[in-house]
């Protein structure tokens, strides 16, 4: 190790920047969110080391950064000179900013670039709101210490806790129930820790559209209950160790039911386990992600949202459509072409009002039916419609036409894969000609 980390306090301390421009500038701005107090020069003299803490130079003449190398050396003052590892006593690291974790990350000065992509894969593996964490476990630091005066034990209960529960409601910004959660936890830290549902939005199905929380509870959890939406490059994600639990359509072609499956995050939850539901798309979109919310609420059992990209979202993106355009939709419906009992039960006269944009999920079987609907309330044949099947993903397929059009060519053209129809002026705009050519 060629330097000694450590953190500088430098709350109302004089912080010198010399010289003037873009680098100077952003070492003064980080100075500054470190509380320093700052006194900036273009030119070096000595007077200006009077009381000083730290000293950067940037964008300087050459004999000033050197008079300041020299004159902060002699006077014991730390200073960096940007890009000048021989004239620096010591260098700064890249930062990752999650006040008060605050990681710091060197290269010793031989690749700040690799040092600038180690840093951007940090902040993707942590929350922004980490340091709602940190500022838990102080707020109990004392509560805890005098709970579990064993120093092993305590480290097992936070362990534990600081990505339990209250850890979560305190990434939530949810600080009240943090606290009461993490003061539940440390009153029963001898007994099993309570597990926690995760209802995650895996998106379309490509694995680098899942959000960074969706990854972070991957990594922690103890069992994933997915469903056949879900991707194989998602799931790779999930934390190794942990138990899968398939609930899709099995090999008779029935879905578990709805029923057993909340029952079963229920049961996992309350053995202590740490369960992700993993729903294809967002778990609020027709993912019958509510009643599973619901009956973790109903038996007292935490449960979290963590959204995902429906794809209504990923098909408009992948295929240049927008859902609502200034020309041509002001008004952009989700809708179901799901039926219960055979005949689907939409509000077909709203669905046909012009000036908006129609996203149909579930609708392949039913598209004959959902024409005549339309059409029937007066939406004309002729309006732009596209299909697209898989969207979002590397087998994305996409149909164009009117909705008459596709709906006669789909039963032929689909593949079985998931499939939305939308439905709208929007399908013919510009860009979407442009990109799905
Ligand atoms: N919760 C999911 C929707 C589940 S319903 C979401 O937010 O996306 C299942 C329907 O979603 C499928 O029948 C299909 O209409 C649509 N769907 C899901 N993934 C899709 C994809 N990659 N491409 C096109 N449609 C998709």
């Amino acid at each position: 190790m060629r330097h000694f980390p450590a953190f500088l306090d430098l709350t109302d301390r004089v912080a010198l920047v010399l010289g003037e421009g873009e680098a100077a500038d952003i070492k003064a701005g980080f100075l500054a969110r470190a509380g320093a107090t700052l006194r900036r020069a273009p030119r070096f003299s000595p007077e200006l080391l009077e009381n000083c803490a730290i000293a950067v130079g940037a964008g300087a003449a050459e004999e000033d950064l050197q008079a300041l190398s020299a004159a902060c050396k002699a006077r014991g003052v730390p200073v960096n000179v940007v890009d000048r590892t021989e004239l620096c006593s010591f260098i700064m690291p890249a930062v990752v900013d999650r006040a008060p974790v605050t990681i710091g990350i060197s290269t010793g000065g031989a690749a700040p670039v690799l040092a600038r992509q180690i840093r951007a894969r940090i902040e993707a593996a942590l929350p922004p709101a980490l340091g709602r964490v940190a500022a838990l476990a102080d707020r109990f630091k004392a509560a805890v210490r005098a709970a579990l005066p064993d120093i092993a034990a305590r480290r097992r209960f936070l362990d534990a806790a600081l990505t339990g529960p209250a850890a979560d409601l305190a990434v939530a910004g949810r600080d009240h129930e943090a606290d009461a959660a993490f003061a539940d936890a440390l009153r029963n830290s001898e007994k099993r820790p309570a597990g926690v549902v995760h209802l995650v939005g895996a998106g379309p199905g490509a694995a680098d559209l899942l959000t960074l929380r969706a990854l972070r509870v991957m990594g922690e959890a103890d069992v994933i209950v997915h469903d056949r939406l879900v991707g194989e490059g998602v799931l790779d994600l999930a934390r190794r160790d942990a138990h899968r639990i398939f609930v899709g359509k099995a090999r008779s072609n029935h879905c578990v039911p709805q029923g057993e499956i909340n029952a079963l995050l229920v049961r996992l939850a309350r053995e202590g386990k740490r369960v992700v539901r993993l729903k294809g798309g967002d778990p609020f979109v027709f993912g019958r992600g509510g009643e599973e919310l619901e009956a973790c609420r109903a038996a007292g059992v935490a449960c979290e949202v963590v959204p995902g990209v429906t794809a209504a979202l990923a098909c408009a993106a992948a295929t240049g459509i927008p859902l609502t355009h200034r020309d041509h939709a002001r008004t952009v419906t989700f809708a179901t072409g799901h039926t219960r009992d055979g005949r689907l039960d939409l509000d077909f006269a709203a669905l046909a009002r012009p000036g908006q944009t129609l996203a149909v999920y579930m609708g392949v079987t039913t598209l004959a039916a959902l024409r005549d609907g339309l059409v029937a309330a007066g939406l004309p044949a002729g309006t732009p419609a596209a299909l697209v099947e898989r969207g979002g993903t590397d087998a994305q397929r996409v149909l164009r036409g009117t909705l008459a059009g596709v709906v006669a060519r789909a039963p032929a053209w689909h593949e079985g894969g998931p499939a939305l129809l939308l439905v709208g002026d929007v399908v013919s705009a510009p860009e979407a000609a442009r990109l799905v050519a």
